[in-house]
């Protein structure tokens, strides 16, 4: 039996970058997965760090929009009927916070996360020699038409009054940034000190092993058979029983598995997405990602190839995939851009962990001592897994916090 001062359940983004953090705080780390690190949500996502942004994904404030996903004509969402009388609360929660003055209020309480988020990133890439994953050209966003255009007014404008530079161009300008994009577009925005890896599941595997270079173990186990022993909790793992006094579980989707049975009942959802990577036709490049905004899609240039990453859909998380969103919005990628042929067989699936406050859950979990959360992250995981990571090491380690937790913390549920 091993006795470490801490165990990390779950090495994606966030498991992993809250071991570094704990490690480089001079605490002895088992990180626990079932597989190898970063191989969960965190293989998937567009590779975005957009610490610029400032609303959250919001539920469709026009009917249109909602006629258009319930005849699941949108490309932007998608949803398993047998599934929405379950997911119905939450989504009726999610609506509540799309109100325009709720957002507001989640980008004042995100923002000392967002405006961190990269800088945490750019510190962990030096320490781990990963550097060569980052990518500083920002994220362009193309709208096709003058009313969805129009709809990004009060972000760019908050933005500006938060002092972030943001970028208005029409066509011409922004072929002049990416000239393999077609004029089929009408406006874009280009969030300039947006960034963005190429890499990401590489990116986590550096961050996992500069955690093992400082003397972290990361083992193979089930999450699940996390329990109590006195006053320690122990997992169960192939290298035997592992016992700490504090526990921290970075599970992302599946943190209900574990906390559920130890009475913990937070109202998580998924929002499942789906990747696929393409060749290109000739010589056509993307230098940054774009997002075709009404079309509910981006293309990210990946090492493995462009990915194209899709919206939400909302199923049951271990549903059978159904990757009808991909077919829907390659024909506007197409015009967009000149795709080559699919890289894979078949699309990747992920599940993105969310609460319909669009914040995560940080801290400390109700009445479990010594058992912390951070989990939930959404749409925005990885921009956000190195500075939770900070968060979690300076709360558990008694230092004072960069930021106040209150926003993130799991009690909001019991008042909300
Ligand atoms: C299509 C798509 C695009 C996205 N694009 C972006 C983007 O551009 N920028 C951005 O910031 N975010 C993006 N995201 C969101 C981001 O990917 C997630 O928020 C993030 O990966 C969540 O990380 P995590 O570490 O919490 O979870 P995960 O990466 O899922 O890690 C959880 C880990 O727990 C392990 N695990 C599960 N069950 C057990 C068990 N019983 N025992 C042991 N281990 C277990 C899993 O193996 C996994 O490694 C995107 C997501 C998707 C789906």
């Amino acid at each position: 039996m091993a006795r470490t001062d801490a165990i990390v359940l779950g090495a994606g983004i966030v498991g992993v970058s809250v071991a570094l953090h704990l490690a480089k705080r001079g605490l002895s780390v088992a990180l626990v997965d079932r597989g190898d690190p970063g191989r969960g949500t965190s293989y998937g996502n567009a590779g975005i760090i957009e610490a610029n942004t400032l609303f959250p994904a919001a539920f469709p404030a026009s009917l249109k929009s909602l006629i258009r996903i319930a005849l699941k004509r949108a490309p932007e969402a998608n949803y398993h009927a047998s599934f929405l009388a379950r997911v119905a609360p939450w989504l009726l929660a999610f609506r509540h916070n799309s109100a325009p003055e709720r957002l507001i209020a989640t980008m004042r309480a995100m923002r000392p996360l967002f405006s961190r988020a990269l800088a945490e990133h750019e510190a962990l890439m030096v320490e781990a020699r990963a550097g060569r994953y980052l990518r500083h050209t920002g994220w362009l966003k193309l709208y096709r038409s003058d009313r969805a255009f129009a709809g990004t007014a009060r972000e760019r404008a908050l933005a500006t009054e938060l002092g972030l530079p943001v970028h208005v161009m029409d066509a011409a300008a922004a072929r002049a940034l990416e000239p393999a994009l077609a004029p089929v577009f009408r406006h874009a925005v280009f969030w300039e000190e947006a960034a963005s890896v190429t890499n990401p599941l590489g990116l986590t595997r550096a961050y996992a092993a500069q955690f093992a270079a400082l003397g972290g173990v990361a083992v193979t186990g089930d999450a699940r058979s996390l329990h109590r022993l006195g006053a320690r909790w122990r997992v169960e793992t192939e290298d035997g029983p592992i016992d700490a006094e504090a526990a921290v579980v970075t599970l992302g989707p599946w943190a209900p598995d574990l906390l559920r049975p130890l009475g913990i009942n937070l109202p998580l959802a998924v929002k499942r997405g789906y990747h696929r990577h393409f060749g290109s036709r000739g010589n056509a490049s993307l230098a940054r990602p774009v997002l075709d905004a009404e079309n509910g899609y981006c293309i990210a240039p990946m090492e493995q190839g462009l990915r194209i990453t899709t919206g939400a859909e909302f199923a049951a998380r271990d549903a059978a995939p159904t990757p009808v969103q991909l077919n829907r919005v390659l024909p506007a990628a197409r015009d967009l851009f000149p795709l080559g042929d699919a890289v894979e067989d078949k699309p990747w699936i992920g599940a993105r962990p969310c609460f319909a406050d669009s914040r995560p859950v940080i801290g400390r979990a109700p009445g479990q001592s010594g058992l912390w959360l951070a989990y939930g992250h959404g749409h925005s995981g990885l921009t956000l897994g190195p500075v939770t990571g900070r968060l979690v090491a300076e709360l558990m380690t008694g230092a004072t916090p960069f930021c106040d937790p209150t926003p993130y913390g799991a009690e909001r549920f019991a008042t909300a």
